[in-house]
Parts: C-alpha cells; structure tokens; sequence
C-alpha cells in the first residue's frame, strides 16, 4: 500500500495523506460532518516525515502558543484539519483545509510546516488531540496514531436520554449489538456537557483516554483513536451503529429501556472469553454463582 516517495510529485500522493484525505471523505459521507463538524489528526511516522519533508516549506511558519503542556509530544510531526474546514472539502483543496504541524522541543507550541495555505490554520481542537494523542501513545506503547472527532447523530441523541457515565453507555452500547464488545472492550469514556475548543475540555477528554479509546462528548459528538486511519474510522462506525441500533430499538420500544431481548453479562463474558478479550471487569455485573 505504502506508495514509493520517489513516485509522489506533491504532499498530498504520499500514502498517509491518501489515507488522511480518504477518511475525511468516508466521514462526510456517513453523515458525521455537517457543515464544519469535526476534526482530524494524525502523529506521522519518522517514515512519513523523511518522505513529507521534500515537500515543507522553505521557511516554517512562527511558533505558537498550544495552551497545553505535552512534553512526549515534543518534536513530533501532525497532519491536521484546518479551523472552520468543511470535510467535504478536504479532498479538493487538501494544501488549503489540511496542514502539516511541527510540535517544539517543549511540547507546549507547534509551527506549520506545510499547507493551510490562505491564511488557514489548524483546528480549534490542536490542543485536544495533541493532550490526547499523549495520553494514547503513553497508553498504548507508542502505537495510537489517529485522532478523529465527528458529529455522529445517534451517539448524540443517546446523550440526551440516558445517565451519562462510561458503564452506563457502554453497557447499553455492548448489549445493543455482538460487535460492540468486540470493537471497544474496554468501553467508552464519556464527558459531561463543555465549552469546546478549550483547555479544560482538553484535559477532561485526556484523563478518560487513559483508559477508553474513545470518548463521547455529551450533546456533541464523539472522539475515536487508533493505530491506523482504518481502526480510528472502524471504532467511530461501530461505536455509532450501536447507538443507531439502540435509538431504534427504543424508538421501536414505546421510548422505553425496558427491552424484550439484549445480550446479556453471560453473553458478554462468553464473547470476551471467545476472543480473549482485555474486557472492563467493572462494567459487567458480577456472575451469579
Ligand atoms: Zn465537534
């Protein structure tokens, strides 16, 4: 998959960039991105910046203030979604709405190295994902990569009607569809409604990334991590199927919970145990003996 450098005539034929750019249009596509809804991150490979560097400008843009302190973050490379980026958009006018960030040696500001050109700038949400992307690296030996934002509808409206606490969706989550438990076993963090764009929401979603890869912000949209663009994409659409599943199957219910059939915490420990799972022990009730 993993297209030659040489071949690549400008940034946006190198495979990561491909990869990037194609997610962008599979989320627009779903439906995750009204209008400019959303945001994109991805921590490039040493591979990826030996290749991207033929293409940097000749002369990086100032540093600037993060507003965050991420120290493991320090000298590694981002490709971002620009503020106010439309993703349906993304894909026609890639140097315009996606940039190329350099973190400094504090992990506390970043320069463009590449792209945002017209004036733009990167995402609202920087400071998030590169907090984020901290905590996700730390936790998962350096593998996490993809740091995705989207507007999902169901996982949305599921926010507006039930508790919001990690054992309680994940729960209702894991019972609504097989696959669920199978995409996040160890659930879904979730934050109570926040101002976005800040600090605070930045170091809210940090601290449930070390234990979720993903995390649903409350009346507004949800956060999915991964090693590759195609795992970060994969968690979004399952984590968002399920909520479908669940919106329609109360819906179907009268507006009730109180459903004829849902898998239930046997079931559920049957399927960890299947394909030995690194399940959450505390969101399962414990086995009647
Ligand atoms: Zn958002």
């Amino acid at each position: 998959m993993q297209k030659d450098a040489n071949e690549a005539r400008c940034m946006e034929e190198l495979a990561f960039m491909k990869d990037f750019v194609r997610l962008c249009d599979d989320g627009y596509r779903q439906g995750w991105h009204e209008r400019n809804g959303g945001n994109l991150t991805y921590r490039m490979t040493t591979e990826d910046v030996a290749q991207a560097q033929l293409f940097f400008n000749g002369t990086p843009y100032e540093w600037t203030p993060l507003d965050v302190l991420a120290p493991s973050m320090a000298g590694e490379f981002f490709v971002s979604t620009s503020a106010g980026s439309y993703m349906r958009n993304i894909s026609s006018d890639t140097s315009h709405y996606v940039g190329i960030v350099e973190i400094n040696g504090k992990g506390d500001a970043y320069r463009v190295v590449w792209g945002f050109e017209q004036g733009a700038r990167p995402t609202s949400e920087l400071p998030s994902h590169v907090l984020n992307h901290a905590v996700r690296a730390a936790a998962t030996d350096g593998a996490c990569r993809v740091m995705y934002h989207a507007h999902p509808s169901s996982v949305i409206a599921m926010t507006m009607v039930v508790e919001l606490n990690a054992r309680t969706i994940t729960r209702l989550l894991w019972q609504a569809m097989t696959e669920s438990i199978l995409a996040f076993p160890m659930g879904v963090g979730v934050v109570p409604w926040m101002v976005p764009g800040g600090a605070d929401i930045a170091k809210a979603t940090s601290k449930l990334m070390k234990t979720y890869d993903a995390v649903i912000w409350a009346s507004h949209g949800l956060f999915a991590t991964g090693p590759d663009f195609d795992a970060a994409f994969g968690l979004m659409h399952a984590i968002e199927k399920a909520a479908g599943v669940y919106v329609r199957a109360r819906c179907m219910n009268g507006g009730s919970d109180n459903f004829r059939n849902t898998i239930t915490d046997e079931g559920l420990r049957a399927i960890a145990d299947e394909f030995n799972l690194p399940i959450n022990e505390a969101f399962l009730e414990e086995t009647l003996i």
